[in-house]
């Protein structure tokens, strides 16, 4: 347990994202700051207790059953995001846990939409389109708040309400149509 971790934190998950408590070791999230619909994580719970964070799957200590639910609840994740848009083309999932603030093992899962281009966040060498990509969605999270309060000036705290709000709102949605298609 870290206090100062989000995912350590008596509050989480909170009601609005929770999708799925049921697994043993696992909890199924929608993101609350999410690049797109249904971008969802699957996060270690806080319960299954080692003396510091599991931060990578490369640590020896996870206990086999833990890493072979987590197949499981993976596997279970994708096919729900799936069934909740016809849109949806394919489920990318990645592991940030490298950056600094994030030590807290946990899955992000990013659907892909059908038309949708691949999105980079600078135009570098192509064979690096997909960090690019999925990295995106820390940085653009981390930096989102200040480029509006400093764009916007006076009108920012208004726009980050509505963000706030709407984003709410949409997550609220979107996990009553996962709750209704996952199933462990
Ligand atoms: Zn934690």
């Amino acid at each position: 347990m870290d206090n100062k971790c989000i995912f350590c934190k008596d509050i989480f998950p909170l009601d609005y994202q929770n999708i799925s408590d049921e697994p043993k070791y696992w909890t199924f999230v929608h993101d609350i700051k999410p690049i797109c619909d249904f971008h969802c994580n699957v996060i270690l719970k806080k319960e299954v207790s080692w003396k510091e964070h599991i931060c990578d799957l490369w640590d020896e200590k996870i206990p086999d059953d833990v890493l072979s639910e987590l197949g499981i609840v993976l596997n279970k994740s994708v096919i729900a995001i799936k069934k909740s848009s016809e849109k949806i083309k394919r489920v990318n999932i990645v592991s940030l846990n490298s950056w600094s603030k994030s030590k807290h093992l946990h899955f992000h899962l990013i659907p892909i939409f059908e038309g949708e281009d691949v999105k980079k966040i600078n135009d570098i060498n192509t064979d690096w389109w997909g960090l690019s990509f999925l990295s995106r969605k820390e940085i653009v999270q981390d930096t989102l708040d200040e480029f509006i309060n400093q764009t916007c000036w006076e009108l920012s705290s208004d726009i980050l309400t509505s963000i706030e709000i709407a984003t709410k709102k949409r997550v609220s949605n979107n996990v009553i149509l996962l709750k209704k298609y996952f199933s462990i």
